[in-house]
């Protein structure tokens, strides 16, 4: 059996109680090097065998879960599995190979991001909607989600993979739809000990990332929900009722 595990974003105490569990079970841990906290593999018992994935192909992770198809193997992956995890074409092979998995869940980098800004993405009267994408980079984005066009909604926007082009994002923000001070923030590493937030402008993402010394390992977060303006809550409102509360009189 195969266990995909989300790592959380950094601090190790961030992966979930059932995560830390598989690792204390696992006779193989797969991880992700070059972004999992390695602190982590200190829940792994003495005898278990650890890869790390950050020099294999996806063929030597697959042939190594193979080997090991009647142990508990752990596949270790940075935040939550299920954002740029690349989990997807691991699981088709398994398929093929007649190997069980399961997915655990994980604390992703954009809610770690959140937390260190002391921020909510789903500002009333602000936006209620989250965009999660990227720049392209060597992996293409399709067409229709360019970041011109994800822009031109004017929600809330974590974007992932791309702290190393804050020129080229920024331009492309602005020409979505953003007025070049829209507040955005650079959060790095967040969670870790060494994490770092910037807060600045849309316009002004390259500058920050240069005088900061950021190009990787970052969330570059963009909208109005970094901002002062925003309506109160409808759910904790005295004059709002729902099915466990009602209204003042
Ligand atoms: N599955 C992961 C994302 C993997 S893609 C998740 O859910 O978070 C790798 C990218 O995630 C990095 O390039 C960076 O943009 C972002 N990232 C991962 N960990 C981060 C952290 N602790 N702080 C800021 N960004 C992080």
């Amino acid at each position: 059996m195969v266990h995909f595990v989300g790592a959380g974003p950094g601090a190790a105490d961030l992966i979930t109680v059932r995560g830390a569990e598989l690792l204390k079970n696992a006779e193989v841990i797969i991880y992700a090097g070059s972004l999992v906290n390695k602190e982590l593999l200190s829940y792994a018992d003495e005898k278990c065998g650890i890869y790390n994935s950050a020099s294999m192909t996806l063929e030597e992770v697959i042939a190594v879960m193979t080997e090991n198809r009647d142990r508990n193997v752990v596949r270790l992956h940075t935040g939550d599995p299920a954002v740029y995890g690349a989990i997807r074409e691991q699981m088709d092979r398994l398929n093929e190979l007649g190997i069980k998995y399961e997915v655990c869940p994980g604390v992703s980098s954009m809610f770690g991001a959140a937390a260190a800004v002391n921020a909510e993405y789903t500002l009333p009267g602000v936006s209620q909607s989250v965009i999660i994408t990227r720049l392209a980079g060597r992996t293409p984005v399709p067409e229709k989600e360019s970041m011109e066009s994800l822009a031109s909604h004017g929600a809330s926007m974590v974007i992932f993979l791309s702290a190393g082009m804050t020129g080229e994002l920024s331009e492309k923000l602005i020409k979505g739809g953003y007025s070049a001070d829209t507040p955005a923030a650079i959060v790095y590493k967040a969670t870790w000990q060494d994490e770092k937030t910037v807060i600045t402008t849309v316009g002004g993402l390259e500058k920050a990332a240069r005088e900061n010394g950021i190009t990787k390992t970052a969330l570059i977060l963009v909208g109005g929900f970094l901002g002062n303006q925003y309506e109160r809550s409808k759910l904790y409102d005295p004059m709002f009722s729902h099915g466990f509360r009602k209204a003042a009189e």
